[in-house]
Formats: C-alpha cells, structure tokens, sequence
C-alpha cells in the first residue's frame, strides 16, 4: 500500500503505540483506538529490554538473541526520536556462587561474557544487597520507565498526527488496515482468528517507594529488582494461563520472599502491588504482520518482552503496510508460522 494508507491501530498499549507512530512516520493516517485509561500490561511492567539475560535465563527465548538484540538496538533511534529515557547502565546477575556458575555457562554458550564484579563495587551500584552475593555484570541489557514511555510514546505520536479515541475498536471499517494490538484482550478474535493461538500469563510486581536500590537493575534467583522513579520495583511472578489483572496476595508470597532474599532491608518493608496479563504465543515470541482476513495486521504475544520487542514489531507492521521490506526478522514473527502447512507447501 503507498502511503497516506489510512490505519486504525486497536491498543494504545507498548505495541500499538510504536506501531501508531512507526506508521504516522510513514506517512500514514493513524487513528488509536483503546477503551481503557487505566494500567495495562505496558504500564505495569518493569521496563527491562534485556537481550541477553532472556537469552540466558529463559528457556523460551534461548534461542532468540540475535531478534532480541536486533530489538534492543531500535531503541537508541526510537529513544531519541520520542524522547524517551533509556538507561544503559546495564544489569547485573546477582547470587549464589552456585547459581551464577549456571549464569556464565548460559552466557558462554551465547557466546558472550559478563563482567564478575568484586563485592565492595556490587555494595556501591546495589547498597543494601544481600552479604554472600557475588555479581556478574552485563551492560548489553538496558531499562526503560514504562509510565513516562507510554507518555512519551503518545505524544510524539499526537504531534506527528495520530488520532485518539478512547473507545474498543470492533472491526476494520472502512478503513485500509486494522493493527490489532490488544494486548491479551480476545475483543476482535472474529476479525483476526490467529488472536486464539495467545495464552494469558499474569505477572505481579512489588514497589517498594521507600527504598531506591542503587544504580543498576539486579536479576537474581526467583526475582530480579530494577531502581525505578518511584522506588524499587521487584517481580515479577509468571502465571501462565491465569487471565487476571488483580493483586492475589497468595501468589505474591515467593515473589516478596525472593525480595528479601536479594536485599534483607525489604523483608517487612511496605509495598505496592501491580498485576497485569501478558499475552503469550506458543513459541515465546510475538505475531508481527499479516492475518489471514485481508487487511488485518497483528501486533500481539510479546509475552514478558513486550517492551523490548516493540520496536521491531512496529517495523514489521509498518512493513506490511507501506510494501516495504520487513527486514530479517518478519519470518520468525509472521502469524501464519502457527498454521498447518498443506503437504507440498515449501517453506515461506
Ligand atoms: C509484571 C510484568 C512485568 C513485565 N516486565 C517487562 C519488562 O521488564 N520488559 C519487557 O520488555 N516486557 C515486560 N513485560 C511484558 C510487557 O509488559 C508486555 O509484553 C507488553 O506490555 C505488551 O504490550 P501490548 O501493547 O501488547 O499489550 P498491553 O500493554 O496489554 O496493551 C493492550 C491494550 O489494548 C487495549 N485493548 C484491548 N482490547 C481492545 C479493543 N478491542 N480495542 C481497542 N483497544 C483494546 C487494552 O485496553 C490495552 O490498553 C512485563 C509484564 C508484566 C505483567
């Protein structure tokens, strides 16, 4: 499609908001539609766009480095052309000599190397750490504050004249594309069918507003804490197929547990508690491009990288829409990898 294409993006979440601008900086006509002010998956999360720690410690995403990687490193043009801060500061695996013996095999086999830190540098970027810890630094795993992004995010998107409606989107229209962006809502499953393969998977997070943590995001055993404006936020729980944004204090139990474990300050300390519903595909990474009903675009399933992935499925979507190249990575996004293949039918 040339440009001036006239899109509707369903979704002001991470997804559909860099889409929304990716597409408005196309040249597009881009109206965002969402139903909710509140908090969504976006909002609620820690903001990590850490490549190499997914890589390395979560099985689901092994094999996804070099897409990760590739994800991460939209964010320095994207951060500068929205406005958005980015801290580069990097993170640092944090425990058990043990435990981070397993780290660095997972980074060697990533073929990659942290950075061991003596313990009076880890006490100086994390104070309050928990004595016995030891650290492995990585400074390729970044962080971002998901509140003033999404602000950020729409108001560069307002300025390059994406339109607002704070209502659900139902159907495409008239228009020429729909972007369904709808995080892990099922609302516009009869307009894009492959919305049936995403599984919910809930996630809570802690802030403690009284604490800062220090100058570095720590992944740990059963917990990772990042320094975020207003405190120190720990998380997150992974609760696959649980379709529930509130706070359940049962489930949140290991979660503050593991708080205290990493900094002993936190064990009592008070805190808030966040939920929200990532959207999941079977392999882990998101659904970037077209569905099977013309003129229907997805932008779904990011799973617990939403934030980092953004970019890149953005740049599929606007692909899709301007003809243009998608790049590398459209394959291993495309929704119809799920589909079954009729005998015969060579690879695509
Ligand atoms: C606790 C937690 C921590 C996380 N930490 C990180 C992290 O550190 N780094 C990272 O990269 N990712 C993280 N994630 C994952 C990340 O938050 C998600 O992958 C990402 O936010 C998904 O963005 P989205 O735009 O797809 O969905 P959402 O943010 O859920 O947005 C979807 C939007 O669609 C709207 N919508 C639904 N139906 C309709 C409709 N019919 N019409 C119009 N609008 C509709 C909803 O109101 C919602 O606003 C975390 C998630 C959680 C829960």
């Amino acid at each position: 499609m040339s440009r001036g294409a006239e899109v509707i993006v369903a979704g002001a979440g991470a997804l559909g908001l860099n889409a929304a601008l990716a597409l408005a900086d196309a040249g597009c006509s881009v109206s965002v539609w969402d139903p909710t002010d509140g908090p969504n998956a976006s909002a609620v999360a820690a903001g990590m766009l850490a490549p190499v720690f997914e890589a390395a410690l979560d099985a689901e995403t092994a094999g996804d480095l070099d897409l990760l990687l590739a994800a991460r490193n939209l964010w320095a043009g994207l951060a500068a052309r929205a406005g958005i801060e980015v801290d580069r500061s990097g993170t640092a695996a944090v425990g058990s000599e043990a435990w981070l013996a397993e780290v660095r095999a997972g980074l060697t086999r990533l073929g990659l190397r942290g950075a061991d830190l003596p313990r009076d540098t880890l006490e100086d970027l994390a104070p309050g750490v928990a004595p016995g810890l030891q650290a492995v630094l990585v400074r390729e795993d970044w962080r971002l504050e998901p509140g003033p992004a999404l602000r950020a995010l729409r108001q560069a998107a307002l300025a390059a004249g994406v339109v607002f409606r704070g209502e659900a989107a139902r159907e495409r229209g008239r228009v020429d594309w729909l972007v369904v962006a709808t995080g892990a809502g099922q609302g516009l499953a009869r307009a894009a069918p492959e919305l049936a393969r995403l599984s919910p998977i809930k996630g809570q997070i802690l802030r403690f507003p009284d604490v800062t943590g220090g100058r570095v995001s720590l992944r740990g055993e059963g917990a990772y804490a990042v320094p975020a404006t207003g405190g120190l936020a720990v998380g997150a729980t992974m609760e696959p197929g649980v379709d529930d944004p509130r706070v359940d204090p049962v489930t949140l139990a290991p979660l503050v547990h593991a708080a205290g474990r990493l900094f002993p300050a936190l064990d009592g300390a008070t805190f808030a508690a966040a939920a929200g519903v990532r959207a999941a595909t079977p392999d882990g990474l998101p659904m970037a491009g077209p569905s099977a009903t013309p003129g229907v675009i997805l932008a779904v399933g990011a799973r617990r990288n939403g934030w980092l992935l953004a970019p890149l499925v953005a740049q599929v979507v606007t692909a899709c829409v301007t003809g243009r190249d998608a790049g590398p990575y459209a394959v291993r996004l495309d929704p119809a990898r799920f589909e079954e293949r009729r005998i015969g039918e060579g690879a695509r």
